[in-house]
């Protein structure tokens, strides 16, 4: 069973994606999370992994939702070393740590040699070409 957040009022832009309410250009899925790109990557590649269930924040998760989300951003950084050997793995957990999707989710950022991508100014929009590329590099075994 997936969970939505607890109040219909509350829209929850990840769990739409789960639910195929809103499109994603989704890299990886399994049973209990998902992985797609970022729409405003802040270097080529940029990932997010959920879990399927809501939850604000890590700690608001069960146990076993923890561990399969760790084991699939286990396999999500063995995809983006396709792209990349370096990449930062982040996680923001409240407003004022960044926090903008309530939806608990781990960054996977490859990095290219960029200087720190994390001030950009702009971001722009993942182009559909950029994420199909992507998706044929990243999805699959
Ligand atoms: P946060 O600041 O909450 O850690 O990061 C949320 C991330 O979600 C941002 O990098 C933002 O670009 C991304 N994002 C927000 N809405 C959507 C969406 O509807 N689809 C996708 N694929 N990414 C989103
Ligand atoms: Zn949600």
């Amino acid at each position: 069973m997936v969970t939505g957040p607890s109040r219909a009022s509350e829209k929850c832009v990840f769990c739409d994606i789960v639910a195929r309410r809103s499109p994603a250009w989704i890299i990886y899925e399994d049973e209990g999370t998902m992985a797609f790109l970022d729409i405003f990557p802040f270097t080529r590649g940029h990932l997010l992994v959920i879990p399927k269930h809501h939850g604000a924040r890590l700690t608001d998760l069960p146990f076993e939702q923890q561990t399969a989300l760790v084991r699939s951003l286990d396999e999500v950084c063995r995809r983006v070393e396709r792209l990349t050997d370096d990449y930062n793995v982040a996680l923001n957990a409240g407003a004022r740590a960044g926090q903008i999707v309530f939806h608990v989710h781990f960054h996977v950022i490859p990095r290219y040699g960029e200087s720190n991508p994390f001030r950009a100014t702009s971001r722009p929009p993942l182009t559909e070409l950029e994420a199909r590329t992507l998706v044929a590099e990243l999805a699959g075994d």
